[in-house]
């Protein structure tokens, strides 16, 4: 892709950057030698689609006037959990089994070792401010339910319906497919006849269930906030949580070494306290790429031992105090990428399959 950047060249290519380059001492304990700040500011989105670009875009406007990784996140995290048409997030995202949409979302501030998060909130359309304001309003993590939009009531958001007319027409032709045995669908002697008319043929069925953002920054005094909200596994249990709200799993922050956050299959995630995990390879001193695939290898490695065959799908994002890049997927045919926002300008940085599932 034109605008596609290896993740050899991206260090080469900032590397190269001179005179903004700065050179500091490893935090003690890192285990890292001295490195070059490669780029900072910088943020990044595992949405590598134009809404992601337009994320960037937005979330840079606030850094280069020297404005807070944090607020800068949040704009970032708002614009794509405001899109309409993005299906895994925020308004629009697709509903869980009875059609209600149920949002979660995680936020993390790298410096002052803060953390918030929301799970199952409904008819808030960017659950990543709410995320925002129980980090620095409240001295809980994590509230669910109705107790996360009281709260966000209380703090003023407005409740609006989040299912659009084309969530609501995808989660219908679940339930018309999920099952053979319920009565769901056209009357038994129509059931192929139907199956020509639009209706079928403009909503196909789903193939990707899951859908999820990560977004991660770093301010020009060297500050790290990250956040990762999403409207969760479709079609899932009324009630489920996946990792986006869990601190460890679907998101983590360290001012001191970096910050990473995950999509994909929740289930796997939370087990293996992923985001906390390769931001802990970070500190042992592995490159952000190397952390994202140890990461999916350690879950490899754990389900091999009861069934070989099975290889999960995610996709892992991090990035370095220093401004290095990571993104590693399990599975899929194309390389996975994420957008990134430097004062080189935007560019999609081409992460890697560290495993081809069967
Ligand atoms: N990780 C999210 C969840 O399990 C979904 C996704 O990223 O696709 O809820």
């Amino acid at each position: 892709m034109k605008n596609s950047i290896s993740r050899r060249k991206f260090v080469n290519r900032t590397i190269g950057a001179g005179a903004g380059m700065l050179i500091v001492p490893a935090a003690a304990g890192l285990g890292m030698q001295s490195k070059n700040i490669l780029s900072r500011p910088l943020i990044i989105t595992s949405h590598a689609n134009d809404t992601g670009k337009n994320a960037m875009e937005a979330g840079w406007e606030i850094l280069i006037k020297g404005g807070s990784a944090v607020d800068a996140v949040e704009k970032a995290a708002n614009i794509i959990e405001l899109d309409p048409e993005d299906t895994s997030v925020g308004f629009g995202g697709l509903p869980n089994e009875n059609g209600v949409v149920q949002l979660d979302a995680s936020f993390m501030d790298g410096k002052t070792y803060s953390a918030g998060a929301v799970a199952c909130l409904e008819n808030i359309k960017t659950p990543a401010s709410v995320a925002r304001m129980v980090m620095q309003h409240t001295d809980h993590v994590l509230l669910v339910g109705t107790g996360a939009l009281e709260f966000a009531k209380a703090w003023g958001f407005p409740e609006e319906n989040l299912l659009t007319e084309k969530a609501r027409k995808i989660w219908l032709r679940w339930k018309e497919e999920m099952s053979e045995d319920d009565d769901w669908g056209a009357p038994d002697h129509l059931k192929n006849i139907m199956k020509k008319e639009s209706y079928w043929r403009d909503f196909p069925d789903i193939e990707h269930h899951y859908g999820t953002t990560n977004v991660l920054a770093i301010d020009s005094n060297g500050d790290i906030a990250g956040c990762t909200t999403t409207s969760g596994l479709s079609f899932k249990i009324n009630g489920r949580v996946g990792d986006s709200p869990i601190i460890g799993a679907g998101l983590y922050v360290d001012n001191e070494v970096g910050a990473a956050g995950a999509t994909g299959r929740g289930e796997d995630v939370i087990k293996s306290c992923a985001s906390y995990y390769m931001v802990m390879r970070m500190k042992d001193g592995r490159t952000p790429q190397q952390a994202c695939e140890d990461a999916l290898q350690m879950i490899v490695e754990r389900y091999k031992k009861v069934n070989p065959d099975f290889y999960p799908r995610e996709k892992f994002v991090a990035i370095s105090r220093y401004g290095e890049l990571g993104c590693a997927t399990m599975n899929g045919s194309r390389n996975p990428q994420m957008s990134v926002m430097t004062d080189k300008g935007y560019t999609r940085f081409d992460g890697t399959i560290a495993y081809k599932g069967k």
